[in-house]
C-alpha cells in the first residue's frame, strides 16, 4: 500500500507573497521542511532576505527573498522573471500579503445615542483613502499576483493557489469594514477562480485563520500599557472554544495539506484554522 506524505512538494517552486510576515514565515518554515524551493515575495525586501536566509540555513532548501509589491503588476512581472531564472517554473502560489490599518478602522464599535454626535468616530468618519488602501491590499493584492504567478502553472497544466482569508469573511468584526469586506471577497474569488481553472489543472483554495496576535492587530487586541488583553482581545478569547489565540505554527498543517497532491480532488474550499471560533454561536 502506498503511504501518504508531502513528498510530492520536494523540489517544487513555491512563491509566497507577504512571506516575510508573522503568519507567512511560519508557512515558509513548513514548506521548506518538506523540501520545496521558496521565493518570499514581499514589499519589505530586507525582512524577506533575512527570513529567507534563516530558513534556508535551517532547512537546507533554497529560500530566496524577492522584492515585490502585490498592487503593481510591473513589479510582480519583474519578480516572476527573477524567480524563474533563479528557481525555475512556479508550481505553487500562496497569497499571504494582506492586513488591516488604523486608517480603515472606526473608533467606536457601534453607534449609540451617547456617541452619535461624534460622527468622525463612526462609519461616517472613515476616510476613503484608508478604506481603499486596505480593500486593495487584501483583494487586488490577491488578484494581481494570481494573474502573474500562475502563468507557468497554465503552461504546465498543473498548479495550486492558496489564498489567505479570515474569520471576518464569515461574520465581520466591528470597527474594520474594509478588511472584512475584502476578506469576504477572497472567499468568493477563491470559489470563482477554482471553477474557472478546474479543467486546466490549477486548484484554488484558501485558509481562514482565526485570531493570532501579529503586527496588524496588536493595537486592537492588546492593552499597550498593561500588556494584558484589551477588552476586545478578551472577547476574542472568550469566543474561541479552545480559549486562546492561535500560534503561527497552527497554520502549517492546513497549508501543506492544501498545496500538496494529498488534496488533489479539492478545489474551491476555505478551511478555517480558528480553535472553533467559526463553529461557536456565542452561547
Ligand atoms: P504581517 O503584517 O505580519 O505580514 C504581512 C506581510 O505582507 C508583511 O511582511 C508585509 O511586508 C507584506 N506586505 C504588505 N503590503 C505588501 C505589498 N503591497 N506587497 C507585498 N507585500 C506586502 O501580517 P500577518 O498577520 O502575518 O498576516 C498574513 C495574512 O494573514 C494577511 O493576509 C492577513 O490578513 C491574514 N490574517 C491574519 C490574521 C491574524 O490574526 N494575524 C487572521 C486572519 C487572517
Amino acid at each position: 500500500m502506498k503511504s501518504l506524505s508531502f513528498n510530492d512538494l520536494s523540489g517544487k517552486v513555491c512563491v509566497i507573497t507577504g512571506g516575510a510576515g508573522v503568519l507567512g514565515s511560519a508557512m515558509v518554515n513548513a514548506i521548506a521542511s518538506v523540501g520545496a524551493k521558496i521565493a518570499i515575495a514581499d514589499i519589505n525586501k530586507e525582512v524577506a532576505d533575512k527570513v529567507a536566509s534563516e530558513i534556508a540555513k535551517e532547512s537546507g532548501t533554497e529560500v530566496i527573498g524577492i522584492e515585490a509589491n502585490v498592487l503593481e503588476k510591473a513589479s510582480l512581472e519583474k519578480a516572476k522573471e527573477e524567480i524563474n531564472s533563479r528557481l525555475g517554473d512556479i508550481d505553487i502560489l500562496i497569497n499571504g500579503a494582506g492586513g488591516n490599518s488604523p486608517q480603515a478602522t472606526t473608533k467606536v464599535e457601534t453607534m449609540t445615542e451617547e456617541n452619535m454626535d461624534n460622527l468622525e468616530d463612526t462609519f461616517y468618519g472613515l476616510e476613503m483613502e484608508g478604506f481603499d488602501k486596505v480593500f486593495a491590499l487584501n483583494f487586488k493584492g490577491t488578484l494581481l499576483p494570481t494573474m502573474v504567478f500562475t502563468r507557468d502553472m497554465l503552461k504546465n497544466k498543473k498548479g495550486v493557489v492558496l489564498n489567505v482569508s479570515s474569520m471576518n469573511a464569515y461574520k465581520p468584526l466591528t470597527k474594520i469594514p474594509a478588511y472584512s469586506a475584502a476578506k469576504a471577497s477572497i472567499n468568493n474569488f477563491t470559489e470563482w477562480l477554482a471553477v474557472h481553472l478546474a479543467k486546466v489543472g490549477i486548484r484554488v483554495n484558501a485558509i481562514a485563520p482565526g485570531f493570532f496576535i501579529t503586527h496588524q492587530n496588536r493595537f486592537l487586541v492588546m492593552d499597550e500599557k498593561t500588556g494584558n488583553y484589551s477588552a476586545r482581545g478578551q472577547k476574542i478569547v472568550d469566543n474561541t472554544p479552545m480559549g486562546k489565540f492561535g500560534e503561527p505554527e497552527d497554520l502549517q498543517g492546513a497549508t501543506l495539506f492544501l498545496i500538496s497532491d494529498v488534496s488533489k480532488f479539492i478545489t474551491g474550499i476555505v478551511i478555517p484554522v480558528d480553535g472553533g471560533y467559526s463553529a461557536f454561536g456565542g452561547v
